[in-house]
């Protein structure tokens, strides 16, 4: 049996294609109503698409044949796969290269064959789209060009699906990315329309998360967010938070940080696209924040009696001093000092003399407005600052402090501790800073002290 082997390139090319799976890509009609046409446009008897797979020649679509496949070294088509163009062969049996093949010698005596090939948009021919007669024709330039047009719809045709296949691919392939992401995940496009969000961010945002759609504008998530409780720092102050929030997304720079219900944090990163839409992230802050805070907290406040530390409240009286001389406000400000409490740690025990520091700070508290402010200073020393109060609101003041005071003795695991404390009295005077309006209150302190304790004195 001759036989007419492929260029040897080429036939490993083809032999390397398993054609056939891309051209599953398209329903079966397609082809057999190519195949019917293409039949009826050629008046032949015989029409078929015909793949490559592996060292056989494969029949995807027929009309008029009676085989599934043929084997390559015999097929027709095994040779226009090699062409670029339309292959015709007018008599096999005159044909050098066909006359002895058996499927002209014998059923179903080929005589004649056109086939054009199935070339992939890479330049690849994965198959052929082929006519058949069992006598001898030739074959108009127009009838080539037709065979070839219907070959190019097929590709179009595969084109076009190969083409939606692959932009469903790529699209599940990035929704599966961003549902993969621990973190909040979404994209605007260039008019600020939601094109997709991962179901973290949607949890992240569950208040107002049914407003979260694709096509659904910036601006009106966060409206409707607001709408619905989603940003509690909103609260009261609605359209400058929407305005602020908006004119945030629209330039977008340094991370920024966002508070959500049940005390939750976010920091929030916005970036443009290069087609003019935004990615933004959602990072869980929360458990930083706690900590942050904690030890703010820590840092700010003496863990016994709770009173702010004395950084921090000579911090805040420093801002409070400026406030009050910017707008001519009075502000005071009282040093106590516990009396002999060497004598209450020595007879009662340190433990005891802890509980009277924080009980005592407990009823300054009850005495006080919530916007003044007690630090301690010292070990059985602290300061308080009375803003917006003058000398005489500052004595009443101290006079119930100190009252408060003496008046019961403290409790402490059954025993009754008696204390008191001396207080300097100094009101702001022009011109003064933190640390002289301190230490006028001191004075006034010792004063207190040399006069005996339990008493007050106000600053010349
Ligand atoms: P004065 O009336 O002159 O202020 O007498 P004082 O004994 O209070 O003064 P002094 O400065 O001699 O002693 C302060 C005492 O306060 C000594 C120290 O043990 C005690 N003290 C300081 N900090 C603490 C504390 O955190 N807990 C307890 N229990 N005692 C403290
Ligand atoms: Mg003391
Ligand atoms: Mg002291």
């Amino acid at each position: 049996m001759p036989v007419h082997p492929l260029p040897e390139q080429e036939a490993e090319r083809v032999a390397k294609l398993r054609s056939y799976e891309i051209l599953d890509s398209l329903p079966e009609e397609t082809y057999e109503r190519i195949t019917r046409l293409t039949a009826r446009i050629l008046d032949m008897p015989a029409a078929m698409i015909s793949l490559v797979d592996g060292d056989r020649q494969w029949f995807k679509a027929q009309v008029g044949g009676d085989r599934s496949d043929v084997p390559r070294e015999l097929s027709f088509c095994s040779h226009t796969i090699c062409q670029n163009g339309v292959f015709v062969v007018e008599d096999a049996s005159r044909d050098p290269k066909f006359l002895d093949n058996p499927f002209v010698t014998q059923h179903p005596h080929i005589r004649f064959y056109a086939g054009a090939p199935l070339r992939a948009s890479g330049g690849l021919n994965i198959g052929t789209l082929c006519v058949l007669d069992i006598r001898p024709r030739t074959m108009s330039a127009r009838d080539r060009q037709s065979l070839a047009d219907l070959a190019a719809v097929v590709m179009d045709a595969l084109d076009t699906r190969l083409i939606i296949d692959r932009a469903e691919t790529a699209e599940r392939r990035l929704i599966d990315a961003v549902e993969s992401l621990p973190d909040g995940f979404v994209l605007f496009d260039n008019q600020d329309r939601l094109v997709i969000c991962n179901s973290r961010f949607r949890e992240i945002y569950a208040e107002s998360a049914d407003h979260i759609q694709p096509g659904v504008r910036f601006e009106e998530i966060i409206r409707k967010g607001v709408a619905s409780g989603q940003y509690p720092d909103a609260l009261g102050n609605e359209e400058a938070w929407i305005a602020e929030r908006v004119e945030m997304h629209q330039n977008p720079g340094e991370p920024t940080e966002q508070h959500l219900p049940g005390d939750k944090w976010f920091r929030v990163q916005e970036r443009r696209t290069s087609d003019g839409g935004l990615v933004s992230f959602r990072f869980d802050i929360t458990n930083l924040k706690r900590q942050e805070r904690k030890l703010a907290r820590l840092a700010w406040t003496d863990g016994l009696t709770g009173a702010l530390s004395r950084r921090r409240i000579l911090e805040l009286a420093e801002s409070e001093i400026e406030r009050a001389h910017r707008h001519g406000i009075a502000v005071s400000l009282l040093i106590l000092d516990a009396d002999h409490f060497k004598q209450i740690n020595d007879r009662n025990g340190h433990t005891a003399g802890d509980e009277v520091l924080k009980g005592m700070v407990e009823r300054w508290k009850r005495v006080l407005r919530s916007h003044d402010l007690i630090g301690r200073i010292g070990g059985e020393e602290f300061c308080i600052l009375l803003p917006e109060v003058g000398s005489d609101g500052a004595v009443r003041v101290a006079e119930k402090l100190r009252q408060e005071t003496a008046c019961l003795p403290f409790a402490f695991e059954g025993q009754l501790l008696r204390a008191t404390v001396s207080i300097g009295v100094a009101t702001l005077a022009p011109g003064q800073d933190v640390a002289a309006l301190m230490r006028s209150a001191d004075r006034a302190l010792y004063e207190a002290k040399d006069a005996g304790r339990d008493c007050l004195v106000v600053a010349a």
